[in-house]
């Protein structure tokens, strides 16, 4: 009897609400993302509308309706550049609706969902426009190199037989190579992975400063000095303000053939009082600290704050730890991450304080690939008030980044990988007996001196030189140890 009544009252209430009660959602701002493959739309709203898109031809548009809403933004002042939208028109529709309309410059495939508010937006409907054949990075990577890394990757990577035993490796591709054509002396291929972007501004400081800003700073560095190097060329896996999926960075630095991947962040934790710099890898198993841990579910949350759809978890279950091969390249990607990190961190500490002494390890989503060594690099706390300010200070973010680089130099240096021309000036210097080297963008007399076994006074003395100030381009002799 009650529970009728009470039946009674509920749809008597729902049947009442659309009449009277509910306000038409207003768009208060329009935010527009422009990525190379891709331009997202974001319409912030002070409550949740329905909305219906679809494109029309002659000219290409692209038409937005939402239901019962108005437009309270500026919609002519947004900044369009960039993007393939070359104007945005405003209508009312019969009935309390809004029809946004598009004007394109060329085809595009539209996606669209709501979000949920969150510590930062309101009610959010977003509108991404997929450029159909662009790639998401400016300027992807020469077919003839990515066929030579191929090569490469499938001679290192060990054959499994179907008993599952490991038995024999497979070199036959990577000699073939050598004997029948000249040397490839290819770049190594470091992808730099700015973190958060567009709709994710990541952490941000009491002072205002967002990590995605200062993580972008530090990545252009890199960016810089990669690029000045003999032998390496960068891969930007975010070049601008916009948010890239966290899976998604990934596999653009495995469509890039990256050789290593390096995400760049500075975090934030919930009180002021850590600082300094963090190396984290991958873990399968578990966090190696609760910082660690703090840490890589706050960076994993990034994509539900960025806006891919809200189910990710579900889908990316572990999906790169299928399969015995699998794993076993995992294993050998993780020990070069670990070394890698080393080498980073040491450089690190010599620039920064270091809020760990050794290379943490978590689930970061980011990390996750099988046959790329991967490190995150925790640049600073932007929740520590001094460590916020030094993060926006270019000088300091400039040693930062030449402290990373000259970790993953090292690295590479001692470990090229076959088709590199790191590795053709390696042979090349053994077989003529090595007697020169040219100096590259963050070398150190100590560190030339160590590369090739020699001690720094020996090196000193062989080329009359007094303190250890070495400049980039200077040839250095090399004595015989
Ligand atoms: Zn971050």
């Amino acid at each position: 009897m009650i529970r009728t009544l009470i039946r009674g009252l509920l749809v008597a209430t729902l049947l009442w609400l659309p009449l009277g009660g509910l306000q038409a959602a207003e768009v208060e701002n329009v935010r527009l993302w422009a990525a190379p493959d891709h331009a997202r739309l974001v319409f912030d709203l002070t409550s949740p509308a329905e909305a219906n898109v679809f494109g029309l031809d002659d000219p290409p548009r692209l038409v937005i309706d939402l239901d019962d809403s108005r437009m309270a933004a500026k919609v002519d002042e947004i900044d369009l550049a960039g993007s393939a939208i070359s104007r945005v028109r405003t209508g009312a529709r019969d009935g309390g609706g809004l029809r946004v309309v598009l004007e394109l410059e060329r085809d595009v495939e539209p996606r669209h969902f709501t979000l949920a508010p969150n510590d930062q937006y309101g009610h959010r409907l977003v509108v991404d426009l997929e450029y159909p054949g662009e790639s998401a990075v400016e300027d992807p990577i020469d077919p003839i190199e990515a066929m030579i890394r191929e090569q490469e990757i499938a001679a290192s990577r060990p054959s499994v037989d179907s008993s599952g035993s490991q038995e024999r490796v497979s070199t036959e591709p990577s000699e073939a190579l050598q004997q029948a054509q000249p040397h490839p002396k290819r770049d190594i291929i470091i992808a730099i992975d700015p973190g958060h972007g567009g709709e994710d501004p990541g952490a941000i400081g009491p002072g205002g400063t967002r990590e995605k800003d200062v993580a972008m700073e530090i990545s252009r560095r890199l960016q810089r000095l990669v690029e000045e190097a003999e032998g390496f060329r960068p891969v930007m896996i975010r070049d601008g303000d916009y948010y890239v999926g966290l899976r998604q960075r990934t596999q653009i630095a495995r469509d890039q053939k990256a050789d290593f991947f390096v995400s760049i962040h500075a975090d934030a934790f919930t009180s002021p009082q850590p600082h300094g710099s963090a190396v984290y890898a991958l873990s399968q198993r578990g966090a190696s600290s609760e910082t660690a841990q703090w840490l890589a579910e706050s960076e994993n949350r990034a994509d539900l704050i960025g806006g891919v759809d809200g189910n990710l978890s579900l889908k990316d279950k572990d999906e790169v730890l299928r399969g015995v091969l699998l794993d076993l390249t995992m294993t050998a990607t993780l020990n070069d991450s670990l070394a890698i990190g080393g080498q980073v961190l040491d450089q690190l500490g010599q620039v920064n304080r270091l809020h760990r002494n050794r290379v943490e390890q978590a689930g970061f989503r980011v990390l996750k690939s099988p046959d790329i060594p991967s490190l995150l690099v925790e640049a600073g706390f932007l929740s520590n008030p001094e460590e916020e300010r030094r993060l926006r200070d270019p000088e300091h973010q400039q040693k930062l980044a030449r402290a990373v680089f000259s970790g993953v130099q090292d690295h590479f240096r001692r470990n090229p990988p076959p088709a590199s021309l790191l590795a053709w000036q390696r042979d090349n210097d053994r077989s003529t007996g090595g007697n020169e080297y040219r100096i590259q963008p963050g070398d150190t007399l100590s560190q030339v001196a160590a590369r090739h076994n020699v001690s720094t006074s020996q090196l000193r003395q062989a080329n009359e030189l007094n303190g250890d100030v070495i400049r980039v381009g200077q040839v250095l002799r090399i004595p015989r140890s």
